[in-house]
């Protein structure tokens, strides 16, 4: 007898709708199968039910957790070659992977020159925030700067301030490579409207003495860097750019009288570091 014709299960489908346990109801099938063939107990096999519903309900957040993280690109730390940077601390990297500060409101600040890794890292700390259940939202600094002066020009400022209020940690990227204009003052007052009620990740190539050429204006800026730094984890990243180097050394191996065939490792998961000791 199939779904459609079975009444017990046709039921068990109504129930599982109405209670709203999608988990289950995909599950129940192959799982009440299961514990038929394995002659389970009654609460093994309802053990098992529940599990199918929490781990359906998990996969299903996060989906829509990293939906909602809008990240340009797809970086895990994983791929993350630490060697490259030996002044980055990659054991407390980790650590802010689980997200521990975005529950103590604090900041991390990522600076450094183009190209040294600071958005692929900031993208997997991201990510390793959202697998410990924290709500991300990626954006440049620029796209939000306009964002808030649209709103302002509409009169939704505030409704669109407070949307932002649910998001546990605002990754805010490229501070510094435009100046922001008008739009300074507003993400300043974006950012001191955080201040101890939410995280902030920055990623800038501009160290803290040039903020000012973003903002535009002293006194702001020093009051955001106040408070910004009050909390904040701050990670150099010092070296020289990856993309640049990576196109160096390709250059180089396809040079037009290659000593020998050998293939070129760093071609092809070259990047991958998931093997590289806690620097
Ligand atoms: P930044 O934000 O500092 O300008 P990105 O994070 O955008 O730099 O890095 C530029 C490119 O180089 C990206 O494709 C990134 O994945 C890669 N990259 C940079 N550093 C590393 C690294 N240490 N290991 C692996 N890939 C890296
Ligand atoms: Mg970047």
């Amino acid at each position: 007898m199939n779904a459609t014709t079975d009444p017990a299960q046709a039921l068990l489908d109504l129930y599982c709708r109405e209670l709203k346990l999608p988990g289950l109801r995909k599950a129940a099938p192959a799982v009440a199968r299961e514990a038929a063939e394995a002659n389970q107990s009654y609460t093994a096999f309802l053990t098992t039910c529940l599990a199918q519903e929490i781990t359906s309900r998990r996969e299903h957040r996060l989906a829509g957790r990293l939906a909602q993280a809008r990240f340009p690109a797809p970086k895990t730390l994983e791929s993350f070659d630490f060697l490259a940077l030996p002044d980055l601390p990659k054991a407390k990297v980790l650590t802010l992977a689980t997200g521990a500060f975005i529950r103590a409101h604090e900041n991390v600040i990522c600076l450094g020159n183009p190209g040294t890794g600071k958005t692929h890292t900031a993208i997997g700390m991201a990510l390793g925030c959202i697998q410990a259940g924290a709500r991300v939202r990626f954006i440049t600094a620029v796209a939000l700067a306009q964002e808030l002066l649209a709103a302002q020009q509409d009169y939704r400022l505030p409704r669109y301030l407070k949307s932002w209020q649910s998001i546990d940690l605002v990754v805010l990227d490229e501070l510094g490579y435009l100046g922001l204009g008008p739009g300074g003052p507003l993400l300043f007052q974006f950012c001191a409207e955080r201040y101890e009620r939410g995280s902030l990740l920055i990623t800038s190539n501009l160290d803290f003495s040039r903020w000012i050429e973003v903002f535009g204006d002293p006194s702001l800026t020093a009051a955001l860097l106040d408070r910004l730094t009050h909390h904040a984890h701050v990670l150099l990243f010092r070296g020289e750019s990856y993309r640049f180097r990576e196109s160096h050394e390709r250059l180089q191996a396809t040079g037009p009288l290659p000593q020998s065939p050998t293939p070129r490792a760093s071609e092809e998961g070259g990047a991958d570091g998931s093997d590289s000791p806690v620097a």
